[in-house]
């Protein structure tokens, strides 16, 4: 049987949690307080309804006593945020997953009925922070709050093979957009590049897709 989610909140956060879903295949029911957000969300999740959360009638009405796993991701409105968990925790929901937006956020939902409670921004910082004094990140240039573009060593998985059998588009999400051979930069490498030892692959993407591609890869 299909598993069925609800995402509470459609920000940068939520909205992503929910586009995943739904492109997996999930049964999704999207809310928001928003008229905008659930307009750019109706193509994507199965249901898109506008909805204050802290209500807990609306949240009945919409039935979400039946839905499996709920994701709480509202931004700033701390106090929504908490109220909407315990209106969620009262109603019985097995599984509540919030996203804090600071320490003390995260010890209230803890007390107060949240299953799992997410600190997006606090841990990719910490994984960044990571990778950044990892052996094969040499340097790492931030271009927004989550993309960067890093030079990462090429290790044993990746010499004497191209860049078509390392499909890092496809299987990663980033692309390779220069190697560097000693002093020479080929900005433009061909997909039957073969990498050597001492090349550096200049990496561009999405610090996820990045750090998934060097624990794996690099
Ligand atoms: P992010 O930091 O992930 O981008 P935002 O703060 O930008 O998060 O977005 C949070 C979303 O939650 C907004 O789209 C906002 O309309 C929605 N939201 C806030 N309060 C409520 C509420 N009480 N009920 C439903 N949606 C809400």
């Amino acid at each position: 049987m299909k598993r069925e989610f609800a995402v509470i909140g459609l920000g940068r956060f939520g909205g992503s949690i929910c586009r995943e879903l739904s492109k997996e295949g999930m049964e999704v029911l999207a809310i928001d307080s928003d008229e905008d957000k659930i307009n750019e969300f109706k193509n994507i999740a199965s249901h898109a309804v506008i909805a204050d959360s802290t209500d807990e009638a609306s949240l009945k009405e919409l039935g979400i006593k039946n839905i499996d796993h709920v994701i709480v991701a509202i931004g700033d409105n701390i106090q929504a945020s908490i109220l909407t968990t315990v209106i969620l925790h009262d109603l019985g929901i097995k599984r509540i997953t919030v996203k804090a937006q600071n320490d003390y956020h995260e010890k209230i939902l803890n007390k107060i009925g949240a299953n799992h409670v997410v600190h997006p921004e606090r841990d990719m910082g910490k994984r960044i922070a990571h990778s950044i004094i990892s052996n094969n990140i040499l340097d790492y240039l931030e271009l927004s709050d989550d993309h960067s573009i890093v030079e990462v060593k090429a290790g044993k998985k990746l010499i004497g093979k191209t860049l078509v059998e390392l499909d890092i588009r496809a299987r990663y999400g980033c692309n390779v957009v220069a190697i560097k051979q000693g002093k020479n930069i080929n900005v433009s490498p061909a997909a039957d590049e073969t990498l050597k030892e001492d090349d550096i692959l200049i990496v561009i993407g999405a610090d996820k897709d990045i750090s998934r591609f060097e624990k794996q890869l690099v």
